[in-house]
């Protein structure tokens, strides 16, 4: 056997240069994001009635743990290749972390905007491990990225949130990566939506693949929490509410390109409560993907519109789901704390343990 190097991954940006829609003046920043596997999920599909495949696109292992890595490398890159000194955005958590993470690494001002409560911790975190300016405002997401959306205007600072069209520009590389990984596209799509950025990248990325290469369009399946559910509701939601707070979102700056998305589809949005997300979670975690609480959403959408009927087992028959698993279990553990049970606590004493494993709990 002769021993073999790899060529080392570069990241979205070099592996797709060719398919995205970038100025001249782009410098490439990377972590080497994207390339994140494509996990058959079978016990899953089993228990939610069989007959059709199940994969679990795993966003969350990307460097800062989320998808956000995929379009924050070309957002920054950009920013960084057109002589930019500081970036901003407005975030729920894992955009923060993604915009200091690569603006760091380019060297560029990171401020980031995050709104009252409910930042999940290990999102807050890796903000302030990579150096961002984090600034907390007394409002909502929606007041924080109106905030930046002015301010990017008035000052010489690069807007990275989803309404940067180089996010998107990045984001759509997982379709890519999902049709690559199958040979096709998926028949179904089910993702979290949120500000609605990452449903209208995939929509792009699998449309393209399409044109050049006739790998059919998956139908999508866009999921939002039913206490912040402006697209299904049809109107902004003023106090958005829900565990799932990377999608804690009321007035979604992408919401009609996602509305478009879904229904040129043949897909549609829908809203799930929190105890559904929330179970879903404990289903992909016993499958041994621990996701956070949004990430889980896109599936317990699909489980949903089993469940209502909305969706048939005939109808999947054959079929091959992709749901997309936005972002880390590890960004978010107060939920875990907060809604599973608490380690057993026993002396040092091998009888106590002794019992309490033949116990069981
Ligand atoms: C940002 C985010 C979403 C929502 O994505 P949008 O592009 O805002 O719709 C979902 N899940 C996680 C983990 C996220 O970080």
């Amino acid at each position: 056997m002769t021993f073999q190097t790899v060529p080392t991954y570069q990241g979205v940006l070099a592996r797709y240069a060719q398919y995205l829609d970038i100025p001249a003046h782009t410098r490439p920043v990377t972590l080497q994001e994207g390339n994140t596997p494509l996990i058959p999920m079978p016990g899953l599909a089993a228990e939610l009635g069989g007959g059709f495949e199940l994969f679990v696109k795993y966003e969350g292992l990307n460097p800062t743990g989320s998808f956000k890595d995929r379009g924050m490398t070309v957002a920054i890159s950009e920013a960084y290749g057109r002589g930019a000194k500081a970036v901003i955005c407005a975030s729920t958590g894992n955009t923060a972390a993604s915009a200091a993470a690569y603006a760091s690494r380019a060297g560029l001002r990171a401020v980031v905007i995050i709104p009252q409560g409910k930042v999940a911790a290990g999102k807050l975190a890796g903000a302030v491990a990579y150096g961002a300016e984090v600034i907390q405002i007394e409002g909502s997401f929606d007041d924080a990225l109106a905030l930046v959306v002015q301010i990017s205007q008035q000052q010489p600072i690069a807007l990275v949130n989803s309404l940067n069209p180089y996010r998107l520009e990045g984001q759509k590389t997982a379709a890519f990566e999902i049709c690559e990984a199958l040979g096709a596209a998926p028949d179904w799509l089910c993702l979290p939506v949120g500000n609605a950025g990452n449903i209208t990248s995939y929509w792009m990325g699998f449309r393209q693949y399409h044109d050049l290469y006739r790998l059919g369009l998956p139908r999508i399946l866009g999921v939002q929490a039913a206490g912040s559910a402006p697209l299904v509701l049809g109107r902004p939601v003023e106090h958005p509410e829900t565990v799932a707070t990377a999608i804690r979102i009321g007035r979604p700056a992408r919401g009609e390109q996602a509305l478009e998305a879904a229904e040129q589809s043949g897909g549609r949005i829908l809203a799930v409560s929190d105890e559904e997300i929330l179970a879903m979670q404990r289903r992909l975690a016993a499958g041994g993907v621990w996701v956070e609480p949004a990430s889980a959403a896109g599936l317990a959408g699909l489980a949903h519109e089993l469940l209502a009927g909305r969706l048939s087992l005939d109808e999947l028959r054959g079929r091959r789901i992709v749901a997309v698993c936005t972002g880390h279990g590890m960004k978010d553990p107060d939920i875990i704390a907060a809604s599973m049970p608490a380690p057993l606590r026993l002396e040092p004493d091998v009888r106590a343990l002794e019992q309490a494993i033949l116990r069981g709990r």
